[in-house]
């Protein structure tokens, strides 16, 4: 039978609250179709994308050289597990590495961020045969249990204790917390350089130098989380590279493979071997997958889109400067890099959100008072500029309405 839907967004967001899981509230609009940097939902409005799927559409929705790719290997080769080599996952491994920091000469390819991390904190047991791993207050690293038990924040957390043993979260960006923290029984650290979920606040250039050192001192692994921060997001093509960090062990996933589901691990040389048939995936690396992940080295190649991220990210910055600047301004600090920037309101951001999205502009929050913009990075500065002054005009109202 063809089930047909009426597609007004009351009714779509109806059946998805009724047979959803009810994890996710309903934003109100339904989207039906993307392209570049603009959603149109089912009533036909245009929304422009300043939040890219969480960082995911960097290439913006529906890039052509991207669809050409995915569908020129749908019709090749999708499932090829990596029993067998396959020609578009050597040359994701060939291509890839030589975008990581020096050692890192080796990739794990699964299909999420989550599954990275996951990934990134086994093999560090294993290297190291030491169960503790120190994260950070204020960090995300996703929602399976592993990764769950780094992620610090309560609500998330609470629901599904006990988590992994072994794990405790220190002050971010303290060096003495962290000092204090450790024990001969940890193994690993895990940091993002930037926190995105947890309000797009960046580690010191100190905290990252001591951060190593104190990894070096103790024979720890140190884990950098860049599934937010890499792919060009804060204008380098990691984050790691703006400190000329080297990891133990690097994840990615969001932007790797421009929307189709991918994350990846990249491997230092002091995790050693690990054992085969230790970890694996069934989907990892598949050449569907890899086929977009080159699809999306490709594009960054030609339209130099770390460079225009830094660009763009230092132009809207400039913009925001300068219109929420006094005691008087809505935006208490403005934090970031690239086209990774957050907002701390003096109020909440979740009514910000819905009149945003009200007049055409889809934004994140990151806690409950950070506004975060992770606009596509083939955003034009003429589309940049239109979002920017939705942000604008909407906080001055906001804040005039507040006040008077
Ligand atoms: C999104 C995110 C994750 C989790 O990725 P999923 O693909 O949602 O599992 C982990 N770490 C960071 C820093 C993230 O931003």
């Amino acid at each position: 039978m063809l089930l047909t839907i009426d597609t007004a967004s009351t009714t779509l967001r109806d059946i998805e609250r009724r047979i959803g899981p009810g994890l996710q509230p309903k934003r109100p609009r339904a989207i039906a179709s993307a392209d570049g940097v603009w959603l149109t939902d089912t009533e036909g409005e245009r929304v422009l994308d300043f939040a890219a799927g969480h960082g995911v559409a960097a290439l913006g929705h529906g890039h052509p050289r991207w669809v050409q790719a995915v569908s020129a290997q749908a019709a090749q080769l999708s499932v090829c597990t990596d029993t067998f080599a396959t020609p578009r996952r050597a040359e994701l491994y060939s291509r890839l590495q030589r975008l990581m920091p020096y050692g890192l000469d080796r990739l794990f390819l699964c299909n999420s961020g989550t599954e990275a991390v996951e990934a990134a904190l086994k093999f560090a047991r294993a290297s190291t045969g030491r169960p503790g791993v120190i994260a950070f207050q204020g960090g995300f690293h996703g929602r399976t249990l592993g990764a769950l038990s780094a992620t610090a924040r309560p609500a998330f957390r609470t629901p599904f204790l006990p988590l992994v043993p072994g794990f405790s979260h220190v002050r971010f960006d303290d060096l003495d917390a962290l000092r204090a923290a450790l024990t001969p029984e940890t193994g690993a650290i895990i940091v993002e350089l930037i926190q995105g979920e947890g309000g797009v606040r960046s580690a010191s250039p100190a905290f990252i130098q001591g951060l190593r050192e104190l990894c070096d001192e103790h024979g720890v692994l140190l884990i950098v989380d860049e599934i937010q921060t890499g792919y060009g997001r804060t204008g380098r093509f990691l984050a790691s590279d703006h400190h000329d960090l080297r990891p133990d062990l690097l994840c990615l996933g969001k932007a790797i493979a421009g929307g189709i589901p991918m994350g990846a691990v990249a491997i230092g040389d002091r995790v050693g071997e690990l054992a085969v048939g230790s970890h694996g995936s069934t989907f990892g690396g598949n050449p569907l997958a890899c086929a977009a992940a080159l699809a999306v080295l490709d594009v960054f190649e030609d339209e130099q889109l770390v460079n225009r991220s830094r660009r763009l990210g230092q132009h809207a910055m400039a913009r925001l400067r300068a219109a929420f600047r006094g005691p008087d301004s809505p935006v208490r600090a403005l934090r970031g890099e690239g086209l990774m920037i957050g907002l701390e309101l003096r109020q909440r951001v979740g009514p910000i959100v819905g009149q945003l999205l009200a007049r055409g502009l889809n934004v994140l929050p990151a806690g409950p008072n950070v506004l975060r913009l992770l606009p596509p990075l083939i955003i034009d500065r003429q589309d940049l500029d239109t979002g920017l002054d939705l942000i604008i005009a909407t906080l001055h109202d906001a804040h005039a309405e507040a006040g008077a």
